[in-house]
C-alpha cells in the first residue's frame, strides 16, 4: 500500500503561454465568430450549426484555459490545447465549405500558435491536426468548396488577422523585455559571485600565510618548515648542491626577560627576526623554531660561506641594540651549523648535528658560531 505522502504531486505554476493564449484565443475567436456571422447570415445554417459554432468560438476558449490551469504541467496541456484548436479549425473550415479568408485566417493563426511554442515539430503537429479535422469534416458534411466571402466577412478577417499578429508581436516584445531583465539580473548576480569568490580566495591566501607564520616575529613557523623541508632536501640532492642548517639560540635570554621584562625580551626577538629576514635570500627559509630559538634553512650554501654568514649575522646582532620605553637592551646569540650532505640526509639528523654544535658554542662561552664535527658527537656520547 502506498503512503499518502508518496502520491502528493507538485503542481508547477501556470505557464505564461497559457495566460497569453487565453487572452489571444478569447479575443480572436470572438472576432472569428463575428466574421462567420457576417459570412453565414444568409446561408440558412441550422440552429444546431450556429449553436456548435457559438460553443466552439465563444465557450471553448474558457474551457481550454480551465483545463490547462488544472493540469500538473500547464505548458504541456497548452500545447495539447493548441493542437485541438487546429483540429477544430480544420473541421470548421471544411464544414463552412472553405471560405478563403476565414479558412486562411484560422489555418495561419493556429499554425503560428503551435510553431511559437514548439518550433517545426509544432508546425507539423498543427498540419496533422488541421487537415485531419478537415478530412473528418468532409467525411461528415461532404466535399464542398465555396471560397468567396462578402466584404463584411473579408474585412472582419483582415481586421482579425491584423489585431492577432500585432497582439502576438506585443506579447513577444513583453516576453523579450522580461528575459532581458532576467539576464541582466543574472549577470549582476554572477558579477557579485565572482567578486565574493575573489574575496574568499584572497582571504584563504591570507589565512594560509598566517597559518605558516609566527605572529610575534613574522618568521615562518615549525609547521611550515615541516611541510617543505623534505622537498628542499630532495631538490638539493637532485641538483647536487649543499644545504646549510643553522640553529640559533639567544644567549642568557632568561636574564633578558628577568631584567627588562617579557616585553623587553619580545622586542629583542622581533629585532633579531627582522635582522635575519633582512639578510637571507628569498629562497632561504628562516623559521622561529621555539621560544628564543631560530632555525635557518639555507639551500645551496656551502660550509665556508655558511660560517662566514653565521659570524656576520652574529656580530651584527651583538652590535644591535633594542629599545623598550627608552631603555637599551643588548643581547648576543650562539649558532650551531650543520651541512647537507656531509652531516646528515634528513632534517632530524641535520638539526641534531646543529644542536650539538650550538651546545658546544654555549659551552665555549656563547656569542659564537660552531660548525658540527664528528668529534662533537663522540664527546657527547
Ligand atoms: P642560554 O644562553 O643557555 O640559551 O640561556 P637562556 O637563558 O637563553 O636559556 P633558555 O634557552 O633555557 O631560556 C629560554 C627562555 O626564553 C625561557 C623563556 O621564558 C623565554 N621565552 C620563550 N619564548 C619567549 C617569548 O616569546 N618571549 C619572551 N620574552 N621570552 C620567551
Ligand atoms: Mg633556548
Ligand atoms: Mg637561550
Amino acid at each position: 500500500m502506498s503512503h499518502p505522502e508518496s502520491v502528493v504531486k507538485t503542481k508547477t505554476p501556470v505557464h505564461w503561454t497559457v495566460k497569453t493564449n487565453y487572452r489571444l484565443r478569447t479575443g480572436s475567436f470572438a472576432i472569428m465568430f463575428t466574421s462567420i456571422v457576417f459570412h453565414g447570415w444568409d446561408k440558412g445554417y441550422s440552429p444546431l450549426f450556429w449553436g456548435l459554432i457559438a460553443l466552439h468560438l465563444l465557450a471553448y476558449p474558457h474551457l481550454m484555459f480551465w483545463r490547462a490551469r488544472r493540469a500538473a504541467n500547464s505548458q504541456n496541456a497548452e500545447v495539447n490545447n493548441l493542437a485541438v484548436d487546429s483540429f477544430l479549425f480544420g473541421i470548421l473550415a471544411a464544414a463552412l465549405q472553405f471560405p478563403l479568408w476565414i479558412s486562411f485566417t484560422v489555418y495561419i493563426a493556429s499554425t503560428l500558435n503551435i510553431t511559437i511554442s514548439r518550433g517545426t515539430k509544432g508546425m507539423l503537429l498543427s498540419q496533422l491536426a488541421f487537415f485531419g479535422g478537415a478530412l473528418i469534416s468532409i467525411g461528415i458534411f461532404g466535399w464542398h468548396v465555396s471560397p468567396e466571402t462578402g466584404w463584411p466577412a473579408t474585412l472582419m478577417c483582415l481586421a482579425g488577422n491584423t489585431v492577432y499578429m500585432i497582439s502576438i508581436g506585443v506579447a513577444a516584445f513583453g516576453r523579450n523585455q522580461q528575459l532581458r531583465k532576467t539576464r541582466e539580473a543574472l549577470r549582476e548576480g554572477e558579477q557579485t559571485l565572482k567578486q565574493q569568490l575573489a574575496e574568499i580566495q584572497n582571504l584563504q591566501e591570507k589565512l594560509q600565510e598566517q597559518a605558516s607564520r609566527d605572529p610575534l616575529t613574522g618568521m615562518y613557523n615549525r609547521r611550515f618548515l615541516d611541510s617543505m623541508v623534505a622537498r628542499e632536501i630532495a631538490r638539493c640532492r637532485r641538483e647536487k648542491t649543499p644545504l646549510t642548517v643553522m640553529m640559533i639560540d639567544v644567549d642568557h635570554f632568561k636574564k633578558v626577560n628577568d631584567t627588562y621584562g617579557h616585553p623587553g625580551g619580545d622586542e629583542v626577538l622581533k629585532n633579531l627576526a627582522a635582522l635575519l629576514i633582512g639578510r637571507v635570500r628569498v629562497t632561504d627559509v628562516p623559521c622561529r623554531y621555539g621560544g628564543e630559538e631560530f632555525l635557518l634553512l639555507l639551500p645551496g650554501m656551502a660550509p665556508d660561506i655558511a660560517m662566514l654568514r653565521a659570524n656576520t649575522w652574529r656580530t651584527a646582532f651583538a652590535e644591535m641594540s633594542s629599545t623598550l620605553d627608552g631603555v637599551t637592551i643588548k643581547a648576543t646569540m650562539s649558532i650551531g651549523v650543520a651541512i647537507y650532505p656531509e652531516h646528515g640526509d634528513t632534517i632530524t639528523e641535520l638539526t641534531h648535528c646543529a644542536d650539538l654544535a650550538l651546545y658546544r658554542a654555549k659551552e665555549e662561552g656563547r656569542n659564537r658560531a660552531i660548525m658540527y664535527t664528528e668529534e662533537l658527537a663522540k664527546a657527547k656520547s
